[in-house]
């Protein structure tokens, strides 16, 4: 699964530190590489670098501003170079662009817009969004339509973030999570909303090809499969334990395991009454499926392990990369269960689409609030374990 992630903030704050500090928080996701870009009401900015995110000398010397954009890179095409990592700017200096995903289509538009004329700089898919968008500014239009023009080409999942001249920033949602906070002087855009948690608890959550526009403190989203405006609604999220410093351990993962004797409870505080939907539609399931990748698919066998040998349910475990071999089999009196920690995983995320089109029930078991998994699901349960940092689980296996 490609994880990496994005960060943007615009307000009445300072944007460089808050950036670079929300990138800090989405190390967890993995990078091999990351950048930042700022707008000082002049012009776009950009300091990007391979290795580590520490405090460079270099981030100190870009222009005080009051919106940036930060990307942590996991390269999937081209080297780890400073020059591949994102932002990427465009020629004509209007906007610069971080993506996270994979063009799947890269080579072919690669090769259309060279002949163009366009000469690609990096090695990257990313910078083939940006010189289609460029492509088609030079066709008078707002500047929305050719974001969405440009976007309709790619295939592959893809989301991203754009950062213009203007000061605005733009964002499409597709595959990879993205999720806005609100606080009181300003608005963030990260890939969870962790990494704004120290500021905000307000989230406005999107959903796949919804198309964001921020300007002047103002947010704008429509759907561009629909083509409809959507409410702006803000949740509250609750998390328990937001507290994501390493404290007085030596690193995360003894710390999370000092945590099972919290997190353990924690998870186990549903009362009877919320738990009865999911017990009954256990009880009227032709089988159940309980599904998950990595570690949460361990957790997944231990809860098929439980559900057949102490309920006698006709419970299944099965790694949802190798879900497909069920498909067969599957029908809509079956009830898929769903366990992830990220409530992000994209192997999941297919086996629940591939529910839905079988209008099976489906239910979840996720860590992170408002994540996909958990808003595909007719049930949703949460483990309640505060955010887990280190990539080896522990408190989350437990609470799962
Ligand atoms: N495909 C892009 C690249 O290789 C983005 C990877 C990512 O999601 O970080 O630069």
């Amino acid at each position: 699964t490609l994880m990496c992630g994005d960060f943007g903030y615009t307000g009445k704050q300072i944007a460089n530190d808050l950036v670079f500090q929300g990138l800090e928080s989405l190390e967890y996701r993995g990078y091999d590489s990351w950048g930042i870009a700022v707008n000082d009401k002049q012009h776009i900015q950009v300091f990007k670098t391979v290795g580590e995110i520490t405090g460079r000398e270099e981030l100190k010397k870009l222009p005080l501003a009051n919106t940036a954009i930060g990307h942590t890179r996991w390269a999937t095409h081209g080297g780890v170079t400073t020059n591949n990592a994102h932002p990427h700017s465009s020629e004509n200096k209007f906007f610069t662009l971080v993506q996270n995903g994979i063009v799947e289509n890269y080579s072919e538009l690669k090769k259309s817009l060279e002949q163009k004329g366009y000469t690609f700089k990096t090695q990257t898919d990313t910078e083939v969004i940006v010189k289609l968008i460029e492509n088609e500014q030079k066709i008078k239009k707002p500047f929305k339509a050719c974001i969405t023009k440009a976007f309709r080409l790619l295939k592959g999942r893809n989301t991203i973030v754009i950062l213009t001249k203007d000061n605005d920033v733009y964002a499409i949602r597709n595959g990879s999570p993205l999720v806005i906070g609100k606080s009181k002087d300003g608005i963030f855009l990260a890939s969870d909303a962790l990494s704004f948690s120290p500021y905000t608890n307000k989230v406005i959550l999107l959903d796949d090809y919804d198309f964001i526009h921020i300007s002047n403190g103002k947010i704008e989203i429509t759907n561009i499969l629909s083509k409809k405006k959507k409410d702006v609604k803000t949740h509250i999220l609750k998390n328990k334990y937001v507290d994501i410093n390493k404290g007085k351990y030596a690193h995360y993962m003894l710390k999370e395991i000092v945590e099972q004797q919290n997190t353990i409870i924690n998870a186990t505080q549903y009362s009877k009454k919320e738990l009865k939907p999911i017990i009954e539609d256990i009880k009227k399931a032709h089988r159940v499926y309980i599904v998950g990748a990595g570690t949460a698919g361990f957790a997944a066998g231990q809860i098929a392990y439980f559900l057949r040998n102490i309920s006698g349910v006709d419970a299944q475990d099965v790694k949802s990369y190798e879900f497909k071999s069920y498909v067969n089999i599957l029908s809509s009196k079956d009830l898929v269960i769903a366990v992830s920690q990220s409530g992000e995983t994209a192997d999941t995320i297919e086996v629940l689409e591939i529910a839905k089109g079988k209008k099976c029930k489906i239910a979840s078991i996720v860590n992170m609030l408002g994540t996909t998994i958990s808003r595909m699901s007719n049930h949703q349960y949460f483990t309640n374990a505060g955010p887990e940092i280190c990539v080896a689980s522990t408190k989350v296996f437990t609470a799962q």
